[in-house]
């Protein structure tokens, strides 16, 4: 909800501004790491009452489970590798069977690869024919500075427990190093280390940065926004607003019946 300065509040006080969508709709949150997919698909979720699906959040509850697919990846994510495409389709394809997700879902990580691009339009189309009722994408690209990437990881936090972000700059715990919401400790990631982050930089450039052609040859629903400069809060109105705009007042029911 919009305070006087115009930001929006902390994803848990959003609920009462829920805005359902009236049909089902697949949001693919692009951009390298560190542009802020993680926060803005929460805004979303909080929003659309539709679920994120993360691949690396699944990857990495691979590797906390210690199961042999978290087994067979640790090293490549440790070293800040893209893991095989056939794993990350068949845990999307999986996840996005499920009943919750028969309204839409937010896709944050995945596609990363053309591979993964192509094998997305499949399963979008394939699921159309088996429920009678499409997902339309929405690719949304948050495009950030490369140094601004740097700085804003450096400074990441994360609750191990429920999962919140932090940033030493822009999103401060109350308390430094604790949880506002459980009071756990925060934590690192691993793959956030100065190194690592700049291997996952460069395997973005390669590889997944390119798809933007391939989404732009595909879908009318690209929308990109500068996730450089402003707070997430602000980001987040924008993303609002330009969602707004591609997909139609019409598909937004609860807030036409409040107009
Ligand atoms: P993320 O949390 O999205 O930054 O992903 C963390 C790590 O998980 C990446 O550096 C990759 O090792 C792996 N990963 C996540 N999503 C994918 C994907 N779609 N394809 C391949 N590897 C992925």
């Amino acid at each position: 909800m919009a305070n006087a300065a115009g930001a929006v509040a902390p994803v848990g006080e959003l609920s009462e501004a829920a805005t359902p969508i009236t049909t089902p709709i697949a949001i693919i949150l692009f951009g390298s790491p560190g542009s802020g997919k993680g926060t803005q698909s929460k805004y979303l979720v909080e929003w659309l009452k539709i679920p994120q699906i993360s691949t690396g959040d699944m990857l990495r509850e691979h590797i906390r489970q210690g199961d042999a697919i978290g087994l067979a990846i640790m090293d490549r994510m440790r070293a800040g590798s893209l893991v095989s495409d056939e794993l990350v389709n068949q845990l999307v394809f999986e996840r996005i069977s499920q009943p919750d997700c028969n309204r839409g879902f937010i896709l944050d990580g995945y596609p990363r690869t053309p591979t993964q691009a192509e094998e997305m339009m499949r399963l979008l189309a394939a699921r159309g024919s088996s429920t009678g009722k499409s997902p339309g994408e929405v690719v949304i690209h948050l495009v950030v500075d490369y140094n601004v990437i740097i700085t804003r990881m450096s400074g990441r936090r994360v609750c191990p427990k429920c999962g919140t972000l932090y940033n030493a700059v822009s999103r401060p715990p109350k308390v430094v190093g604790i949880c506002d919401l459980d009071g756990s400790s925060l934590t690192f990631r691993e793959d956030d280390r100065e190194d690592v982050l700049r291997e996952r930089l460069a395997q973005y450039e390669r590889q997944t940065r390119p798809l933007i052609e391939f989404f732009r040859a595909t879908s009318d629903r690209l929308i990109e926004v500068d996730a450089s400069r402003e707070t997430p809060e602000a980001v987040f109105e924008r993303i609002k607003s330009e969602l707004r705009g591609v997909l139609g007042q019409n598909q937004f029911g609860q807030d036409r019946a409040r107009a």
